[in-house]
């Protein structure tokens, strides 16, 4: 009977190498405070000055989500007082944005899709950190001047679900783009949730209630069940006009539960105005030709990879949702492997292996060394038993694959005067098994290639075997 409607502002931290309006670096694990200049102190008479590579990036995001690109945008100051902002204003961009109607495909595992509509994605300078030790409260002014894209949504979102796909999506493109690290719980990719119900049916908006301060997948599902059920109740039980006001709720995940932090502000109170320090932004043609060139996406690299590697969709998403893996894949690709087991190889076997802070983008065996292990499989050196030996060997100590299998002594053995020495001692040892298979008893057949195959200690090459049996035994 009610429909849940929601809308998304992510905030990403662009990876440039320079703060948005100064020269001081944005690298993070710095002793606090060192990363600033009077600029993004706010002393007086500082004034900013626009990083290009902000622009660049937050082209290529709009590039990607097929948006408009306005050529012509401006910064306006949003004045708000909090101590890690020492300037008592943030810079950004509300009237005209440089990004504008993009959209995003999310697709559910049912094979269908949806679109997303972006209303927009504009460029803002990030605060300072306030650091509460006991008593005390610090600032820390290393992060005040950090690029900010931040992605804002239409309210077409009507699930969890579809907030979680739209989110994963968004980030695998920051990632494809490498505009952004879009890691949460460093929060480098900041999601406020904004939520409402509606009768369904209803066209029109209800009171939206915001929701910031969730920092994993799980807990922004977990907020928005939360904050839908105290809406539904408010409204069953008629206090909905009451209890049900436009604000800014956190989630408490220790509570689970949301509760004010405080009564949304509305655009009156920040009084915005043009930035008087800043230039209009002006994107050149020039510019826009450099800054639009974009790798492939997400999407046109599965559809690829189920083209060109005949893969099912499964496949092809579970390989181009992280753009670490899809890039590691097609490295190993490059060595003329068969997709099928460099598939099966990297998702089942490499992945299987990850522990701990292991994972495709520290994994000790790189797609080079994976491939080259999947070529021995290929031509036979070692069988597809051996090689897992080998590749538990390389996750823990290393080295290269053709040393690691000398080193366990696992070639496979296809020299045929080898394996015809032991088929001829395994028969002269079983001249009543050899009587009962001429006679008919065809499944023996298991029996004589099982007796070679435990006597080479499985390096015989089974294939090999089953010739030179065959001929053997008549
Ligand atoms: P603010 O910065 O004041 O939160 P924005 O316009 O930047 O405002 O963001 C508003 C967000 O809320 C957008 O993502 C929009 O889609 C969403 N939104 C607007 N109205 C509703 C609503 N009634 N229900 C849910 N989401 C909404
Ligand atoms: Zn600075
Ligand atoms: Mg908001």
């Amino acid at each position: 009977m009610f429909e849940v409607v929601i809308g998304l502002e992510v905030h990403v931290q662009l990876n440039t190498k320079t703060k948005l309006f100064c020269s001081c670096p944005t690298s993070f694990n710095h002793k606090q405070n060192t990363n600033t200049c009077p600029t993004c102190l706010a002393l007086p008479g500082a004034l900013p000055v626009l990083n290009k590579e902000v622009l660049h990036k937050s082209v290529m995001f709009g590039t990607a989500v097929s948006a408009t690109i306005n050529q012509t945008s401006y910064f306006d100051r949003k004045s708000y007082f909090y101590p890690d902002s020492p300037s008592a204003y943030q810079i950004t961009q509300l009237y005209t944005p440089v990004v504008e109607h993009g959209k995003l495909r999310i697709d559910f595992e049912d094979g269908t899709h949806k679109i997303i509509r972006i209303n927009r994605a504009h460029i803002e300078a990030d605060a300072g950190k306030n650091i509460h030790d006991g008593p005390i409260s610090k600032v820390d002014l290393n992060r005040a001047g950090t690029p900010l894209l931040e992605i804002v949504s239409e309210p077409d979102m009507r699930s969890a679900e579809e907030v979680t796909l739209y989110l994963k999506k968004l980030h695998s493109i920051i990632r494809y783009l490498d505009i952004g690290d879009a890691n949460m719980q460093e929060g480098s990719f900041r999601v406020d949730v904004n939520v409402s119900i509606r009768p369904k049916g209803d066209e029109k908006l209800y009171t939206r209630v915001e929701i910031k301060n969730i920092n994993s997948f799980r807990f922004i599902q977990r907020a928005i069940e939360l904050e839908v059920a105290r809406q539904i109740e408010a409204w069953e039980d008629g206090v909905y006009a009451r209890d049900i006001c436009q604000e800014t709720r956190l989630f408490d995940q220790v509570k689970q539960e949301t509760r004010s932090m405080r009564g949304k502000e509305e655009a009156a109170d920040y009084r915005y105005f043009p930035e008087p320090d800043l230039l209009k932004v002006v994107i050149t043609d020039e510019m826009m030709r450099e800054y639009s060139k974009i790798p492939e996406l997400p999407d046109e690299k599965m559809a690829r990879f189920v083209r060109d590697y005949e893969m099912n969709e499964y496949s092809a998403s579970v390989l181009t949702s992280a753009v670490e893996m899809a890039h590691y894949f097609e490295s190993m690709m490059e060595e003329g492997i068969s997709a099928k087991n460099a598939l099966a190889w990297l998702t089942t076997e490499l992945q299987g292996r990850f522990k701990g802070e292991v994972n495709i983008t520290n994994s000790p065996v790189e797609a080079k060394k994976l491939a080259l292990l999947v070529k021995r499989i290929e031509d036979g050196t070692i069988s597809g038993k051996a090689a897992k030996d080998v590749l538990d060997f390389l996750m823990e100590k290393g080295g290269d694959v053709d040393s690691a299998i000398d080193t366990l002594g696992l070639k496979q053995v296809s020299d045929t005067g080898a394996i015809e020495a032991i088929c001829d001692a395994i028969i002269n040892a079983n001249q009543d098994k050899v009587i009962e298979y001429r006679s008919g008893k065809d499944k023996l057949f298991g029996f004589f290639v099982g007796q070679v195959m435990k006597e080479s200690k499985g390096s015989a090459n089974p294939a090999t075997v089953n010739d030179i049996l065959k001929a053997k035994l008549g």
